[in-house]
Parts: structure tokens; C-alpha cells; sequence
């Protein structure tokens, strides 16, 4: 398949010619070729895309309309997504790197939201009758937040926008969408999914762009809501950029996920959601499980175990159906991961697998699956995201410990407790102080509320919670 190109943006529920002819060249990086371009939109068509939804928003029937009205649309765009998974999967495939089993499991999860979003309206009261002392009576009346800017990265785009946009659009917000320069062709397809759904004009405009029309957009008075994915760093700046007018910000941010593995944890339960928890999309997924907390007598029992695991990975063209692992999703990010591998081995941590660009692989953006082993909780690899295949074991010698390391960084995304039992394996998990976690398991759940403690993030996503992010809340008084 080739991968479209496009020339034009969304907005105003039309393909409009953007403001000027600049260009976003989307570089594949199976072999660093450009292998297609989608139009830049700049601050002139961030403005276009605000006003068409404030209209929408304000005088559109949009927010208007019921919540079971509203979920006849939500219905569409979920048909219109799943007829287009085969060429979005394909083109995440080219343009980040993501091996099929990976690309599909992806979008998969878009065909969920969609179908989380549409039925939102049978499981959430937005209005409830309340009674108070002294006769008071009322409504609570839960009312969209208004215009809503959503700003995503590249990992998984097409996923991660629909948590966002099919929760706005349920609430009744009307929304603007800045996906990623790295990876926008498969969300270009998005828009056009939302073209064919037939949504009011306005109701969604699609503008891919980078970090300063990212910013300005956080900025834009007309804008109600920012929901923001991405690193903690810009989720920072953009926190402090709506202070001034108090704007409502939900954040998804980045992590530091920590596996723990106890004393008496049978092993063969342990590494399928071990290795894929750690690896899948080369590393570059939030929640990944990149610190591995083990018992300081098992570290070389299990570090043998990954390893072998890891051997047994393919690593190379995404396009392959045997391979598990493709490359890094651009150069920029190559380099950072490489620069970490530097800095692990500096820091006196050990390499038990990988720790360079696999051989024979120098043309697009590959780094081998690392295993660092002896990894100490002072040491940059063991604080920091690398957003990479790059994973840290670290031995403890006690849980608590093990439950210390684990809550030991900024973040607070996701993790995994491996025991004897699921109580024991429990009891670990309730003292980790992060958003989700699995129980002799891992998984990444997106139709349940996903989120971050600490600085992984602001709010949750996904069901009634992730819907909540969109409302405002009104007590009407009889
Ligand atoms: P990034 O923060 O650099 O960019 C993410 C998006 O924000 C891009 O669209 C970018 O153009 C835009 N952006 C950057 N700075 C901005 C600013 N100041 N104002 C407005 N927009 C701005 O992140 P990245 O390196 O592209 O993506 C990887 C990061 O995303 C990792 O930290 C990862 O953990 C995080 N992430 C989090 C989740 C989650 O749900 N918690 C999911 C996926 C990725």
C-alpha cells in the first residue's frame, strides 16, 4: 500500500486549503525515507479551527442535542473507524514503526473507545433530581465545559485520540485536535472518519502541527479545555500556560513503571506480560514496565530468563510478519535512547543483552532490546522515561523495599505485582501509589480509568470518569 498523502485540513466540517503551503514530511523509519506529507497547520489555521468550533459550540446544535442523540453519532464514528483499521494499521506500520500483532492490537483498542464513548449515555446520569436540609430542592444539571483542544503524541495516535475526542464529544464539547508531526497520516484517516459520520460542521477540526502551534493553541482564549497526552515536561508548560485564566486541564503524562517480582513467584507466570509489558511498540508506550524489582537472590534466575526471552524477539522490518520488534518512531528519538544506554553503562549498570543498534540494522532507527542488570534506584536509568526497549532490573532485599523503589520516582502510571497468589500479589499492590496495576498480570486498560499519580498526569480517561473531564457541573435550586 502507499501511504496517502494529504493536502488540505478538517475544519469547519470541510477539506479546507490550509493558510500557507508549508508541510509536514513524515519520514518512515524502517529506512528514513519520506513517505508522505501532510499540510503544517499554522497559527492563522488554529485560529480557524477555534472559531469553527466555538460556533459549533455556541450557536451548533451539538451541545444541544441529547446525550442518546448525541451517541447515534458516536455509533457512526466507531463503523467509520473499524472500516478504516486495515490502512490506519498500515500506516502507523510505515510512519512510526510498529510491528502489525502491535499496530493492530492499537487500533483494536480505538474500535473500543468508540464503543465505550457511544453507550456512555446508559451508564452516566447527566442530570439528577437532589434534595438538602430545610426542603432545599434541586437539579444537577452536568453540562459540556465548552470548547475542547486536544493534543496528543505519536505513539499510538489513533487510540489515543479517540479516548479523548469520544468522551468530549459524549459531554457535548465541541473540539479542536492537534495530533503529532511524527505520526499524522493515520489520523488523518480519523478525520476522515468523522467527515463520513456526517458530525455537525465544526464539531471536530483536525489540525496537525508541532509544539509551538501546540502552544498556541493551549493559549487560545477560545479554547474551554485542554486535554493534553504527552511528556511531563510539556504537561507542565501547559499547566502553567492556562493558569492565568484558570483553564480546566486533564494531563496524561509519561512514566516509570516498576514490576515487582517476589521471593516465591512462580516464573512461568511472570514473563508473557513481562517482556510484552516492557517491549511492545519498541518501548514507547506510556505505561511500559521498564523497571523490573527483583529479589536480590533471583536477579540472575530471572535476568537469564529475559534474556532468553529476549532472544528469541526479531527485530527488524516492521512489515515482516515475523518480527516482534521494529524500529524507534524517528532519529531524534534513536539518539535519546542510545544517549540513555550511554549513560546506564557509565553508571556502572550492567549489560546482560543488547545496548547498541542491532547489526545489519543501520539504515532506519533501530536500538537492540537492552536488559540492564544491577540497576541502582540513584541511577538516571532507574528515574527517568527513555521511551525506549530499554529495561532496568533492580534488586531489593525486602517488600517494602521493593514497594519503596517502586514508589520511588516522579511518576505513577501503571505497574505490575507478580506473587505466590493474587493476595499476596494484592496486598503489595495496594501500597504502589499509581493509576493502574496489575495482579499476577499486566495489561493496559482504556475503557476503565486510566491516569496517572504524582507527575504521570491530571484526571483519568476512559468510562464515566474520563467523561467527567468534559463536564461542568450546575446546581439548579426549586
Ligand atoms: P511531547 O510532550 O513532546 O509531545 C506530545 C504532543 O504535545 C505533540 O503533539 C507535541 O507537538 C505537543 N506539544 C509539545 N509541547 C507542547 C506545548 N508546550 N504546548 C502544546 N503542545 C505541545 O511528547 P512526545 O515525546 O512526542 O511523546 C512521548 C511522551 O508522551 C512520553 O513522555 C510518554 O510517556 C507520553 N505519553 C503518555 C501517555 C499517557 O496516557 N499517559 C500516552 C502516550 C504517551
Amino acid at each position: 500500500m502507499t501511504i496517502p498523502s494529504y493536502d488540505k485540513l478538517f475544519i469547519g466540517g470541510e477539506w479546507v486549503t490550509p493558510a500557507t503551503d508549508r508541510k509536514i514530511e513524515v519520514v518512515s523509519p524502517i529506512d528514513g525515507t519520506i513517505i508522505a506529507t501532510v499540510p503544517e497547520a499554522t497559527e492563522a489555521d488554529i485560529d480557524r479551527a477555534v472559531a469553527a468550533a466555538r460556533t459549533a459550540f455556541d450557536e451548533g446544535p451539538w451541545p444541544r442535542m441529547t446525550p442518546a442523540e448525541r451517541a447515534v453519532y458516536l455509533k457512526r464514528i466507531g463503523d467509520e473507524v473499524v472500516k478504516r483499521i486495515p490502512a490506519m494499521a498500515e500506516a502507523f506500520t510505515n510512519e512510526i514503526g510498529a510491528p502489525a500483532a502491535v499496530s493492530n492490537a492499537f487500533h483494536d483498542n480505538a474500535r473500543k473507545m468508540w464503543g465505550d464513548s457511544s453507550t456512555l449515555h446508559e451508564r452516566f446520569e447527566f442530570e439528577e433530581e437532589r434534595t438538602w436540609e430545610n426542603g432545599g430542592q434541586g437539579k444537577l444539571v452536568r453540562e459540556p465545559v465548552g470548547v475542547a483542544a486536544t493534543i496528543i503524541p505519536w505513539n499510538g495516535p489513533v487510540a489515543t485520540a479517540s479516548l479523548k475526542i469520544g468522551p468530549a464529544l459524549a459531554a457535548g464539547c465541541t473540539v479542536v485536535f492537534k495530533p503529532a508531526p511524527e505520526g499524522p497520516v493515520s489520523v488523518m484517516m480519523l478525520a476522515e472518519a468523522f467527515e463520513a459520520a456526517g458530525l455537525p460542521a465544526g464539531v471536530v477540526n483536525v489540525v496537525p502541527a508541532g509544539r509551538d502551534a501546540g502552544q498556541y493553541l493551549v493559549e487560545h482564549p477560545g479554547v474551554d479545555k485542554v486535554s493534553f497526552t504527552g511528556s511531563t515536561a510539556a504537561g507542565r508548560k501547559i499547566m502553567a500556560a492556562v493558569a492565568d485564566r484558570i483553564g480546566r486541564v486533564s494531563l496524561e503524562l509519561g512514566g516509570k513503571s516498576a514490576a515487582i517480582i517476589t521471593e516465591d513467584a512462580p516464573l512461568e507466570n511472570v514473563m508473557s506480560t513481562l517482556v510484552f509489558g516492557g517491549l511492545a511498540n519498541s518501548g514507547q508506550v506510556c505505561a511500559a514496565l521498564t523497571r523490573v524489582l527483583v529479589p536480590r537472590d533471583r536477579q540472575d534466575e530471572i535476568v537469564s530468563a529475559m534474556v532468553e526471552a529476549y532472544r528469541g524477539i526479531k527485530v527488524g522490518d516492521p512489515r515482516d510478519e515475523d518480527v516482534a520488534l521494529g524500529p524507534l518512531a524517528a532519529e531524534r528519538q534513536q539518539q535519546r535512547v542510545l544517549e540513555y544506554i550511554d549513560i546506564g553503562k557509565n553508571e556502572g549498570a550492567r549489560v546482560a543483552i543488547g545496548g547498541g543498534v542491532p547489526e545489519g540494522l543501520s539504515e532506519g532507527f533501530y536500538v537492540e532490546p537492552t536488559i540492564f542488570a544491577d540497576v541502582t534506584r540513584d541511577m538516571r536509568i532507574a528515574k527517568e522515561e527513555i521511551f525506549g526497549p530499554v529495561i532496568c532490573v533492580m534488586p531489593y532485599d525486602t517488600i517494602d523495599e521493593a514497594v519503596d523503589i517502586a514508589n520511588g520516582t516522579e511518576y505513577g502510571l501503571s505497574g505490575a505485582v507478580y506473587a505466590k497468589d493474587d493476595a499476596t500479589a494484592e496486598s503489595i499492590a495496594r501500597r504502589i501509589r499509581t493509576g493502574q496495576i496489575g495482579v499476577n498480570n499486566w495489561d493496559m486498560c482504556v475503557t476503565q480509568p486510566f491516569g496517572g499519580y504524582k507527575q504521570s498526569g491530571l484526571g483519568r480517561e476512559g468510562n464515566v470518569e474520563g467523561l467527567g473531564a468534559f463536564l461542568e457541573t450546575k446546581l439548579m435550586m426549586y
